[in-house]
């Protein structure tokens, strides 16, 4: 239930006495009472009457009145606030860029190109063998037979028919006359274990230290860019006007300029008060929004208009 007339009014001429002791200002804004009616402790005893944020733009409203336009009759004014409406209206003027997220990483870190990911690299003492060539054998598994000295044969001496003593030549026995023997550095193997990476081949990658990632280059790995494009950042105002007239404005994009006019001209606004604003971004580009709504320039889109009694728009300090 709303309060009646008689109870706005009589409110209202106690605040505006409140308003008028506390304020110096020469011009006592809406702004002004709101303040004084929210933050004193008298003042908030008073708006406190009203249950409805209704009542309470009407008390504000009437406040002002009296001290405003002190030739206003209460039926003049009572005439004013049970015709007041809520208009809403997102101002498309202000252009700026949105954090995107980084199409080039993962939320700041990319796979590291040194290594593919894997965090490894060959090792650079064995090539990614994992194994070193002996430098005895060169890989051959075998040297030459120290009996024999690689040539197979050993010489011996035996009497002959005459029973003088000569030389013959005679299989190695030690190598079977192959003149090789397997390699005593490395045990027949050809190489050795790599040391540096433990016969895995592999070792950490500098590059990454290991982690297969980077830092993204093109985001700086915070994992978020400026957008090239530029979006609005639309103000969206909610306040309070005269009558319906906007009522024909509504979905219908206007220039700036056009809806300066309307404001400066339409009796709508002749006691407007702002009551909230609040900026989001658009989700299309400035240009596709232009584009979208016929406009060339900064534009405004009237969206709705609501009696004041039948809005449930919330206010903070009146709501
Ligand atoms: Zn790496
Ligand atoms: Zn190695
Ligand atoms: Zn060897
Ligand atoms: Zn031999
Ligand atoms: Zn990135």
């Amino acid at each position: 239930m709303g309060l009646e007339f008689k109870q706005i009014w009589k409110t209202s001429r106690t605040l505006a006495e409140i308003v008028k002791e506390e304020s110096n200002d020469k011009v006592i804004t809406k702004g002004k009472i709101k303040s004084i009616a929210t933050s004193d402790h008298f003042g908030q005893a008073l708006l406190s009457t009203a249950k409805t944020l209704s009542d309470k733009i009407k008390i504000l409203q009437t406040t002002w009145f009296i001290i405003n336009k002190p030739n206003y009759t209460p039926e003049k004014i009572y005439k004013i606030i049970n015709d007041f409406y809520v208009l809403e209206v997102d101002f498309y003027v202000e252009e700026t860029t949105k954090t995107e997220t980084c199409g080039e990483c993962d939320e700041g870190y990319v796979e590291c190109n040194n290594c593919d990911g894997s965090g490894n690299r060959d090792c650079r003492y064995c090539d990614g063998e994992g194994t070193l060539e002996c430098d005895t054998c060169y890989g051959e598994e075998t040297q030459d037979c120290r009996y024999c000295d690689g040539k197979g044969t050993e010489t011996e001496t035996e009497e002959d028919d005459e029973g003088e003593e000569v030389e013959v030549e005679v299989e190695c026995v030690h190598c079977d006359g192959g003149g090789k023997e397997s390699c005593r550095d490395c045990g027949g193997k050809g190489n050795f274990e790599c040391d540096t990476c433990d016969g895995e081949g592999t070792e950490g990658c500098d590059e990454c230290g290991s982690t297969g990632y980077e830092g993204c280059g093109e985001c700086g790995g915070s994992g978020d860019v400026e957008s090239y494009e530029s979006y609005y950042s639309i103000e969206r105002t909610f306040m309070v006007v005269n009558g319906d007239s906007m009522q024909k404005y509504i979905d219908k994009p206007l220039t700036k300029d056009a809806f300066d006019e309307i404001e400066g001209e339409d009796p709508a606004f002749d006691f407007y008060m702002i009551l909230k604003r609040q900026d989001y971004m658009s989700d299309n580009t400035a240009e596709d929004e232009r584009e979208n709504n016929e406009m060339e320039d900064d534009f405004v889109i009237v969206q709705d208009l609501i009696k004041l009694e039948d809005s449930n728009l919330r206010v903070p300090g009146l709501s």
